[in-house]
Order: C-alpha cells, then sequence, then structure tokens
C-alpha cells in the first residue's frame, strides 16, 4: 500500500502580520508538524540562532544554492534573498510527516505552481492599522524598512484570493487553534484518501 504523503502547507501573509509569532506557536505545542528552516542573506537579529531560525547565507552563497537548484522557491525581500531548502520538504512529506513553510507571498505563489497539492494559508491581520502597530512594535527597522513593508504590504493583501483559507491573526492562539483545524480538515480530504482505502471501496 502506498505511504500517505505528509502534508506541505504554507503560511504566508503581508509583512508584519505575524507569521513568525503564529508559527513559532504551532511549533511549540504540536510536535507533529515539522517546520522548514529557511536560508536568508538578511543579518541575524538579536537571539536568533543559524540554523533554528533561519540558515544566515552570504549573497554568494545563497546565489549558490539558485544555480544547483537547491530551492524549492525564493524571493527577494526589502534588499535581501530567502529561499526554502528543497532537500527537508521532500525528505519530510515522503516520510508521511506534515512540514510547514512560513513565506512571504511571492515564494508562495512559486510553491504553488511545483506543489498544487499544498495547502494555502493566508494569515491576515486585523486591520491596516493594526498591521502598522505591529511593524513599527517590533522595534528592529528604520522609519524607511517601515514604510517599504507597509507598501508591500498593501499589495500583498491583494493576493489573498489566491490561498485555500484565510486565517485572521486577532490573536495568536486562536490563530493557531484554525490552523490546526484546517491541518486536521485536509487529512481528512477525499482526494488524499482514496488510495488508502481503494481495497475496501472495491469491495461489493
Ligand atoms: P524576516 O526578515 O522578518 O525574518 O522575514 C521577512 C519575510 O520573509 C517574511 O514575510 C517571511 O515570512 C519571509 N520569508 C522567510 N523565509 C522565507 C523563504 O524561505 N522564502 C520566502 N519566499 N520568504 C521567506
Amino acid at each position: 500500500m502506498n505511504k500517505e504523503k505528509g502534508l506541505l502547507v504554507v503560511l504566508s501573509g503581508p509583512a508584519g502580520v505575524g507569521k513568525g509569532t503564529v508559527c513559532g506557536a504551532l511549533r511549540n505545542e504540536d510536535t507533529s508538524i515539522q517546520y522548514s528552516v529557511s536560508a536568508t542573506t538578511r543579518v541575524p537579529r538579536a537571539g536568533e540562532v543559524n540554523g533554528v531560525n533561519y540558515f544566515f547565507k552570504s549573497r554568494d552563497e545563497f546565489e549558490d544554492m539558485i544555480e544547483h537548484d537547491l530551492l524549492l522557491e525564493w524571493a527577494e525581500y526589502v534588499g535581501n534573498y530567502y529561499g526554502t531548502p528543497i532537500d527537508y520538504v521532500r525528505e519530510t512529506i515522503n516520510n508521511g510527516q506534515d512540514i510547514i513553510l512560513e513565506i512571504e507571498v511571492q515564494g508562495a505563489l512559486k510553491v504553488r505552481e511545483r506543489f498544487p497539492e499544498g495547502v494555502f494559508i493566508f494569515l491576515m491581520p486585523p486591520s491596516i492599522a493594526e498591521l502598522r502597530n505591529r511593524i513599527v512594535g517590533r522595534g528592529t527597522e528604520t522609519a524607511e524598512v517601515i514604510d517599504k513593508r507597509m507598501t508591500i504590504a498593501r499589495d500583498e493583501i491583494e493576493m489573498m484570493k489566491k490561498y485555500d483559507y484565510v486565517v485572521e491573526n486577532d490573536e495568536v492562539q486562536l490563530a493557531v487553534e484554525r490552523i490546526k483545524a484546517i491541518v486536521k480538515a485536509e487529512h481528512c480530504k477525499r482526494e488524499r484518501l482514496i488510495e488508502k482505502y481503494k481495497q475496501l471501496v472495491e469491495v461489493e
């Protein structure tokens, strides 16, 4: 019998909506979902650890990864590269485990082209004002970067229509519960189970 594949779940949404926080909370409580660690050329923020938050790379190293086709997707965002190493994603889903990718919108759309069977979740801010508060509140970015991120965020919200699910991030724990419910329901989708129950269905 074919082993059931794990789900490839993409959590995306505008900058500052709290994708990292929601993903972190999910990661803390549901150990059965694996987390994809991205590569980036951005400098580490205080407390970030190489190999845990990101694989921190030079531009040359990153371009080398692109050239050798080691990334499932990549995007340039506010002057830095971000990308998803493909091997870990493939291994995880082939082992029957679910994996979540927390990535920005351009990258998510590229994943959809390669993995149309993925589950695409758009994390929505309660309002634009709240989104700005969150970007400013993080306190790690200059005014110029904040403005750039806000402009990108407005365009990104437009992309909501390309996703399977929309989850409002009004409260982290509520958003986490909604994502867990989506993952549970996706495991019960007929298309994913047809192979598993084929013999039973074929019996008269
Ligand atoms: P930050 O610099 O705040 O950690 O991340 C900036 C943006 O890059 C966030 O929207 C984050 O979701 C996104 N990002 C993180 N990793 C990846 C990745 O591997 N690919 C893409 N396309 N975006 C990513």
